[in-house]
């Protein structure tokens, strides 16, 4: 599923794009298609889950969709959050997706001069959002027109009922049209969230995602089983297909990486080689590239890829299986992101089904095997040795932390 699957328009799907998002959490897989519908929805899902693109990228497309004449802007859009921090943060993605957009926005909180919010009202907008007190007292005094509103967000609202905010809620909602679509985002569905949803909601949808997991529950973990030979252009062809914009490749030596890089870049895959007989402003300047979109893989070793300072991506590569089972957990943490899950795949030949079995023992699972088309392994392969030495271990003599385990590799038969 991609974003441009669930009706948005072009100019939103940019937008998100640009963000370098490709695939919807599961919230917004579920959110967006059924905002656009019109109906009434109750999602549970956490900070983190991507529930504010689920609501503000649909929310967005309906404003473009249903526009009205003229120059006068009516509110039309109205967001409930229980916090000044987070309403920034929803005007922010509002900002975000919204760029290509000609869709105004204002935020009203407490806590600050009303006269800048009273200008910004004035001056007419598409959507506010606000915290229910401090919206309150701009609908006391006349300068907040909630009488056009179509679309009424709360989010998270198990917190403003946590906060005390249920009256006042009851009563910014008791100032807007009686047809209007409700967009109720909470963490949990607690019975008080559940009242305040069957006064408010009409027939919703019901979206539950799951709480925001360790990586190695939420990550989807995928074993090819491959020839030795095949695994560089079944990595090649499976970036391509899943048109991966960001993937981190794991090798099990400098070496490794380094060809496998080479071999990318002869192919048209930008991609960079990370490793411990790189120089620190080489890794810097691969890192710093592969974060900005210029480098699409970056290959690494496992200690390489200790020191990363990178925020979780969607893709994750075992091009070879790790030594040390542990490693395994570690690489694939790499991956889960915003709750989507996230996907770690390993590409396995022959000499590695030992390790294999080590890592499944380690997580007390088997890990599904598939094969690609066309890269079928060919079971008359036998089983080479691995190379020996530990991939990345620092420069000779080199200590580091993970000394201790490079004796753990020569308990393995083939180290
Ligand atoms: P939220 O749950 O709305 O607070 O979002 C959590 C984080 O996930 C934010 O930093 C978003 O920018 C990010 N995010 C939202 N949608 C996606 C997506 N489809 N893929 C990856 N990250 C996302």
């Amino acid at each position: 599923m991609h974003f441009d699957d669930l009706g948005l328009s072009a100019a939103l799907v940019r937008a998100v794009a640009d963000q370098g998002y490709n695939i919807p959490t599961p919230v917004q897989a579920q959110a967006i298609p059924a905002v656009l519908q019109g109906g009434d929805i109750m999602a549970a899902a956490q900070t983190g889950t991507g529930k504010t693109a689920g609501f503000t990228l649909p929310m967005l497309e309906l404003l473009m969709r249903n526009r009205p004449e003229g120059r006068v802007r009516p509110v039309r859009a109205l967001v409930l959050t229980p916090t000044r921090e987070l309403t920034a943060q929803v005007q922010e993605s509002i900002t975000t997706y919204g760029k290509h957009l000609p869709l105004k926005s204002a935020v009203i909180f407490g806590g600050v001069g009303m006269q800048p919010q009273v200008q910004a009202l004035r001056r007419g907008v598409d959507i506010v959002v606000a915290t229910p007190g401090r919206l309150l007292d701009h609908m006391r005094q006349g300068t907040a027109d909630l009488s056009r509103v179509e679309i009424l967000v709360l989010d998270e609202a198990d917190r403003m009922l946590d906060m005390g905010f249920i009256h006042d809620i009851k009563k910014v909602i008791a100032a807007l049209p009686k047809v209007r679509q409700n967009l109720l985002f909470s963490a949990t569905f607690s019975d008080d969230i559940r009242k305040l949803a069957q006064g408010m909601l009409k027939q919703p949808t019901e979206i539950t995602v799951a709480r925001r997991n360790t990586a190695a529950e939420s990550v989807q973990q995928t074993v090819y089983s491959v020839g030795r030979d095949a695994k560089r252009p079944l990595l090649s062809r499976l970036i391509r297909e899943g048109d991966w914009r960001q993937v981190l490749v794991f090798t099990r030596t400098k070496h490794g990486a380094n060809r496998l890089a080479e071999f990318l870049e002869r192919d048209g895959l930008p991609a960079a080689a990370i490793h411990g007989n790189k120089s620190q402003t080489a890794r810097t300047r691969a890192l710093s590239e592969f974060k900005r979109g210029g480098v699409r893989v970056l290959v690494a070793t496992d200690i390489a890829a200790r020191g990363l300072d990178i925020d979780q991506l969607p893709h994750v590569v075992n091009f070879e299986l790790p030594n040390v089972p542990e490693d395994y957990v570690h690489r694939i943490g790499r991956t889960g992101r915003a709750g989507n899950g996230g996907d770690a795949l390993s590409l396995v030949c022959v000499d590695e089904l030992k390790l294999l079995n080590g890592i499944e023992k380690l997580l007390k699972r088997e890990l599904p095997r598939e094969v690609f088309p066309g890269f079928e392994p060919d079971p008359r392969e036998k089983p080479q040795p691995l190379v020996r030495k530990p991939a990345g271990r620092g420069r000779a003599g080199g200590g580091g932390p993970n000394r201790g385990r490079n004796a753990g590799a020569g308990r393995r038969p083939n180290a």
